[in-house]
């Protein structure tokens, strides 16, 4: 880890209710304290409910909050059930996940996204690109052509580089407990990196306590978007504490 600036950004999926942000005093006290405080952001991306309230109980913490997903048209309309991207703002998002795979997976194709990507910058949020191949995909070794494609049409016409982030998240590594290969993971990121240069890219799939150390070793990932371990404020807190020993 020789990064100066690292993100550790919590994507909580489908879990929680009012309860679940008292999770959040552990992470809060602790980061209060944290000697590194200054060299890294944490960010949480809860599901919808829980923005505004996490909002709420983060103030002052400079713990900042995101959303996981909106609609791709950035003014009010006729789409049951779905919200968008200045909605999600006026209720304290600061930063929204956009691309996920398991969004992709559902049926999310790279124009949509450019399309969510550009409305998000319009209302004034900042972009947690995500990116990544399929198990398939990486078999058939065609891993950079997929990401370049994902990047291509998913940043098409977009130029505002310090409002966006990208995070590689190969499909196979999220929840699988399957990290890639250090050497692959430096190789793919600095692709990514010279695809789109002066990007931040953080990496995600499965990062835990346990791989911290051996992630932590591969010194060109800007942070670590982290799903289920996230959930658990030790785990969370581990894998910081871990990243700068
Ligand atoms: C994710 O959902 O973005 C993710 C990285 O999940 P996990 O850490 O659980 O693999």
């Amino acid at each position: 880890m020789t990064n100066k600036y690292m993100y550790f950004i919590a994507n909580w999926k489908m879990f929680g209710v009012l309860n679940s942000l008292n999770t959040l005093n552990r992470v809060v006290k602790f980061f209060k304290n944290f000697k590194k405080r200054k060299s890294l952001k944490i960010i949480y991306c809860p599901p919808s409910t829980l923005i505004e309230p996490m909002s709420k109980k983060l103030r002052g913490s400079n713990i900042e909050v995101g959303a996981q997903n909106c609609h791709q048209q950035d003014v009010y309309g006729a789409f049951t059930g779905s919200v968008n991207s200045s909605m999600l703002k006026s209720v304290g998002a600061k930063y929204i996940i956009i691309g996920h795979s398991e969004n992709r997976q559902a049926g999310e194709t790279d124009k949509l996204i450019n399309l969510k990507i550009k409305s998000a910058l319009k209302s004034g949020l900042k972009v947690i690109f995500c990116i990544g191949e399929t198990l398939k995909a990486k078999r058939k070794k065609i891993t950079k052509s997929v990401l370049n494609k994902q990047i291509k049409v998913g940043l098409k016409n977009i130029k505002n580089n310090k409002k966006i982030i990208i995070a590689y998240e190969p499909v196979w590594s999220i929840g699988t407990g399957i990290i890639p290969k250090s050497d692959d993971l430096f190789k793919t990121i600095s692709f990514i990196k010279k695809e789109k240069k002066n990007y931040k890219v953080l990496y995600g799939g499965s990062v835990n306590p346990k791989n911290i150390n051996q992630l932590k070793s591969i010194n060109n990932i800007d942070g670590y978007l982290i799903g289920g371990a996230s959930q658990d404020p030790k785990k969370f807190i581990d894998i910081i504490k871990k990243t700068y020993n």
